[in-house]
């Protein structure tokens, strides 16, 4: 399992550093890496104590797979879990109404779903998913999160 803990200086450095190797003068700025550190820690994908940056729980999941893998397990927690309930210790989840699943115009996924715990209503737009795998997306996430958080939804 990877382990993550730097300090945010050092954090920035590396980020910034990679980006401007791989992106050279299309590298993001400083502020688009407080912009996406203040989003990963809104997510609880990371911890931030005394500016020391880890990963949480959550963030392991998703460091820890590649590829098609890594993208849908990145949008699920952008997508399907409830902020205003989530912990870093449990994480709420959406649970979609699978009657509203479609594709928009713009060829992403559309679907309503409902928090079961504040019963909060959302429509989740989803571009990498494809709508024949979507159940199985939805559940294998939950099946596989189950192992690294507390987790509050059920499968569909
Ligand atoms: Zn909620």
């Amino acid at each position: 399992m990877k382990r993550f803990e730097l300090s945010k200086k050092e954090l920035k450095e590396k980020v910034i550093y990679r980006e401007k190797k791989l992106m050279g003068e299309f590298a993001h700025s400083e502020s688009t890496f407080y912009y996406w550190l203040k989003r990963l820690r809104e997510w609880n994908m990371v911890r931030e104590v005394n500016s020391i940056v880890s990963l949480t729980k959550l963030g392991e999941w998703v460091s820890n797979a590649s590829g098609d893998e890594f993208v849908h397990r990145f949008e699920f927690v952008e997508e399907f879990i409830c902020n205003s309930c989530s912990s870093e210790g449990t994480v709420v989840i959406f649970k979609p109404i699978i009657e509203s699943l479609h594709i928009s115009k713009e060829n992403s996924l559309n679907v309503k779903a409902k928090c079961p715990v504040c019963k909060k209503e959302e429509k989740i737009y989803i571009k990498n998913w494809k709508l024949d795998d979507f159940k199985n997306l939805y559940n294998n996430s939950i099946d596989n999160l189950k192992k690294f958080v507390n987790i509050k939804t059920q499968k569909i």
